[in-house]
C-alpha cells in the first residue's frame, strides 16, 4: 500500500490532495478490537492530517466492546480516559461513493501505541521476526455466506458445492465485488462458489503481515459494501448456520532468511529446513495456547468439527485439510512458493491479532530450536483413537471456556503478546459465554450471524 508511502506533512497534503482529485469527501479509519470487531472514526477530507497526526478520540472500551454492542470492563479498562485513534496514512485506500479508508492504530494521548492495540503488536512481531532476521509474508482467505439483509436464509436454487452455478446465479454480486476491489487496489487471485449454500471464499496474495491483514479489513467492507447494494448481507460468522459447514479465515504465511526460503531447499520432509521445521515446531506446540486468539469466539468451536475442513486436528501435514498446519510444498502449481496454512483461524478473530499470534509463536519454534513433529499424512478422522494417540494426534477442544481459559493461564501467550491484549480478549469472551449461556446452538448461530460482518 505505498501510492502515499511517505508520512510526513508534504506526503499527507499531497494525499489530501490526490483524494480530493478523486471526489473523496470522508476518510474512514478502522481498528479491530479484542472481539474481532471493526470500529471506526470518520473526517472530512480536509482533516486528513489530523486524524493522521493527533488523532481522534476513542474511549479505552473501544478495546472490549462485545458482540451484542456491550462492554467488557475489566479492572484496568474502564470509563476514564482516553485513546487516539491515528490512521496510517501509507495504508490509504479509494473507495467509491466519495470515501476513503486507511488503517488505524490505538495510542495513548501520550503518543505510546497502546498495548491492546492489535495492529500495533503484529507490527512489533513482525519487528521482532524482522530483527532475528526473518522476514514473514502471510496469505488470507476469507469465507462468507450471503444472507438477507436481517440475517435470515437467502431463498435459492439448488446449491452445487464450488459448483458453478454459484458463480452464475451471483454473478452480478461477484462482478461488482470484483470491480470494487480492483477500484481499490486489492488483488483479489480468485473467487468460488464454497461447500455451505450460498457461501463463497476468496484468495488474497501473500504481502508482509500488517499490509495482508489491513487488506482483510479493506476486503471485509468492500464485501459488506456489495452485498448492500444488492439487498444482501455477508455473514462472517464461524458458524452462521447450524448443521452445516462454518467460515474459515485460514491464514497461509511463508518464512525468509537471507533471501531463502525456510519451508524449500533444506533436507527434511518436503524440503522444510530446520529452522523451517522449527518455526512449524512452535506453531503445532503453541497452538493450544494461542487458541483463544484464532478460534476464541463464542462460535468458534462449533465449527471445528472433524471432516469440516476447519482443521480440527492438532497435527501437521502435506495438503492435508483435516489438519491444523496443512503444508503446502513448492512445485509449477504453486507459484507462491511453499508455505504454511494454519486452518483453524476462523473470522470472528481479530485479524491482525490471530497473524501476530501465529508469527510469535513461530519465531518461538525457531528461537527454542523445536523439531518438526512427525507428519500426518491422512485423514486423522479415519485412524482409531489408538492410532491418534500413538501419532501423538489430538482434537483441539472446541470448548470456548476451556480455550479461554487456557489463553488465561498462558504464560507463553503473556509473554509472546502481552497482558493487556490477553486480558481484554479473555474479558470479552468470557462476557460472549455468559451471554450466550441459555441459548441452544440455533440461536447463537442465529443472534450472532451478523456479529463479525462490516
Ligand atoms: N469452510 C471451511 C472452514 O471452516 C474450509 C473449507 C476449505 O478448506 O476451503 O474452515
Ligand atoms: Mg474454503
Amino acid at each position: 500500500m505505498s501510492e502515499f508511502a511517505s508520512a510526513g506533512d508534504s506526503a499527507v497534503a499531497k494525499a489530501q490532495h490526490e483524494l480530493q482529485e478523486a471526489g473523496v469527501r470522508t476518510v474512514i479509519g478502522t481498528v479491530v478490537n479484542a472481539s474481532g470487531i471493526t470500529l471506526a472514526k470518520s473526517v472530512p477530507v480536509a482533516r486528513l492530517k489530523t486524524f493522521q497526526q493527533s488523532g481522534m478520540g476513542a474511549a479505552p472500551v473501544w478495546h472490549v466492546f462485545t458482540i451484542d454492542g456491550g462492554i467488557a470492563f475489566t479492572d484496568s479498562i474502564t470509563t476514564v480516559g482516553d485513546l487516539r485513534l491515528k490512521i496510517d496514512i501509507a495504508g490509504l485506500r479509494v473507495l467509491q461513493g466519495g470515501r476513503a479508508w486507511a488503517p488505524g492504530k490505538l495510542f495513548e494521548q501520550d503518543g505510546a501505541a497502546s498495548p491492546a492495540c492489535a495492529r500495533g503488536l503484529l507490527a512489533t512481531v513482525d519487528g521482532s521476526l524482522d530483527e532475528a532476521g526473518y522476514q514473514a509474508l502471510v496469505g488470507h482467505e476469507l469465507e462468507f455466506f450471503l444472507v438477507a439483509p436481517d440475517g435470515s436464509a437467502l431463498e435459492t436454487t439448488p446449491w452445487v458445492p464450488y459448483g458453478a452455478t454459484g458463480l452464475l446465479d451471483r454473478s452480478e454480486f461477484l462482478d461488482d465485488l470484483l470491480s470494487l476491489l480492483n477500484h481499490a487496489g486489492i488483488p483479489m487471485e480468485q473467487i468460488h462458489a464454497e461447500y455451505g449454500r450460498n457461501q463463497f471464499e476468496f484468495s488474497l496474495p501473500p504481502a508482509s503481515p500488517v499490509e495482508a491483514a489491513d487488506t482483510v479489513v479493506l476486503s471485509k467492507i468492500i464485501v459488506g459494501i456489495v452485498a448492500r447494494a444488492h439487498g444482501m448481507q455477508a455473514s462472517f460468522s464461524p458458524l452462521p448456520f447450524t448443521g452445516t459447514v462454518g467460515n474459515g479465515a485460514h491464514q497461509h504465511f511463508s518464512l525468509h532468511k537471507n533471501g531463502l526460503p525456510l519451508f524449500s531447499g533444506g533436507s527434511g520432509p518436503h524440503g522444510i529446513s530446520a529452522e523451517g521445521g522449527a518455526a512449524m515446531g512452535g506453531i503445532i506446540a503453541g497452538i493450544p495456547d494461542v487458541q483463544g486468539f484464532l478460534t476464541g469466539s463464542v462460535l468458534s468451536g462449533s465449527r471445528l468439527t472433524p471432516g469440516s475442513w476447519s482443521g480440527a486436528y492438532l497435527c501437521w501435514g502435506l495438503e492435508n485439510r483435516e489438519a491444523s498446519v496443512r503444508f503446502l510444498n513448492e512445485g509449477k502449481s504453486n507459484p507462491h512458493g511453499a508455505n504454511v496454512e494454519v486452518k483453524i483461524v476462523d473470522p470472528s478473530s481479530n485479524v491482525y491479532l490471530a497473524s501476530a499470534a501465529i508469527l510469535a509463536i513461530a519465531l518461538d519454534g525457531i528461537r527454542g530450536g523445536r523439531q518438526l513433529p512427525a507428519e500426518i499424512p491422512g485423514d486423522p478422522g479415519r485412524l482409531s483413537d489408538d492410532e491418534r494417540r500413538r501419532a501423538n494426534v489430538r482434537l483441539l477442544t472446541n470448548s470456548p471456556s476451556a480455550i479461554i481459559d487456557t489463553l488465561d493461564t498462558s504464560r507463553l501467550a503473556r509473554g509472546l503478546l502481552g497482558d493487556a491484549i490477553v486480558d481484554a480478549t479473555v474479558a470479552v469472551r468470557r462476557y460472549e459465554q455468559r451471554i450466550a449461556a441459555d441459548l441452544p446452538p440455533d440461536e447463537l448461530s442465529e443472534r450472532f450471524r451478523l456479529a463479525w460482518s462490516i
